[in-house]
């Protein structure tokens, strides 16, 4: 007997908690039914519920290599990395700028679009003011592709290991590479990387990833020539040095069929600057640049 009233209080006990809930739930959903009064509004809380903020891994020094995800499209995903070069920061203040921008204003988003923003992807680098990763090694030199080499062609001159130990040694090389790998390329059918630098001055450059030295990649090439068009940079069919460059970031996107650019900045000015011989601020035509790529790829239903 006594066991049955215990059944019987725990089953009233579980009845009574989900009336609870389902009235709770019940009126929310009608205070957000009275919220959204026209399409607008819908639409933009369909977009605030899929904003996400997370890290796809660890620096050398163990700080965590942040992510802003915006935008709900699984047709292309547009990645914005700044900073690959940690002394480079007026490119992880852009892509901060540009990030506000949107998380701002998410209905300028497409609705086959979605926009992953990393403003510091270097933060050891950044912090320490260095082009380098802690380990000493540019992480634009250590991406697995055919042509990396550990003594790395960098900051002018050949530099023992700056390239790395092994293709894809640093932790921050292979946290992009498999969230790239794992998260971005299951989640859209077309990936576009922009990769921002300093700078290449007084006009700016872009430049696009390539699987044959000085021979354009298929993949990369048009986007390369889109923004340098739109932003009046100078458009660069590869990076001619004194020795070839290796490992690098674009070179890997185009050989796993991701569209890919180098954009060198005109200065290392705040993006708020209007560079010389410039008409614009940085920002100003960066936001022009993003503005015409989004119509690009927009669908229109
Ligand atoms: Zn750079």
């Amino acid at each position: 007997m006594k066991k049955l009233t215990l059944k019987k209080i725990i089953l009233l006990l579980f009845i009574s908690s989900v009336f609870t809930l389902a009235v709770f739930l019940g009126l929310n959903n009608k205070n957000n039914f009275n919220s959204i009064n026209n399409e607008n509004d819908k639409r933009q809380s369909i977009i605030l519920s899929v904003y996400k903020f997370y890290s796809i891994g660890f620096s050398v020094e163990n700080r965590p290599i942040n992510i802003t995800e915006i935008g709900y499209g699984n047709d292309i995903g547009i990645v914005l990395i700044g900073c690959i070069h940690g002394d480079e920061s007026n490119t992880g203040e852009l892509v901060n700028m540009l990030k506000e921008k949107y998380l701002a204003a998410p209905e300028l988003i497409p609705d086959n679009l979605r926009m992953y923003f990393l403003p510091e992807y270097n933060i050891d680098g950044k912090l320490n003011e260095s082009r380098y990763n802690s380990n000493n090694v540019d992480l634009n030199r250590n991406f697995p592709v055919e042509n990396w080499e550990s003594d790395a062609y960098t900051d002018g001159c050949i530099q023992t290991s700056s390239g790395g130990t092994a293709p894809g040694s640093e932790p921050e090389t292979a946290a992009l590479i498999q969230w790239i790998i794992n998260n971005v390329k299951k989640t859209v059918k077309h990936i576009v990387v922009i990769s921002f630098h300093n700078q290449y001055s007084p006009t700016g450059v872009v430049q696009p990833g390539y699987i044959e030295y000085e021979t354009p990649g298929d993949k990369s090439n048009p986007l390369a020539q889109f923004i340098a068009e739109k932003s009046g940079y100078i458009y660069l069919e590869c990076w001619i040095s004194d020795i070839q460059l290796t490992g690098e970031l674009i070179n890997w996107c185009e050989t796993q069929g991701i569209v890919s650019v180098d954009l060198e900045l005109p200065d290392n000015n705040s993006p708020e600057t209007i560079p010389s011989g410039k008409t614009e601020t940085t920002i100003n035509t960066i936001e022009y640049v993003l503005e015409q790529l989004l119509l690009y790829y927009k669908i229109s239903n």
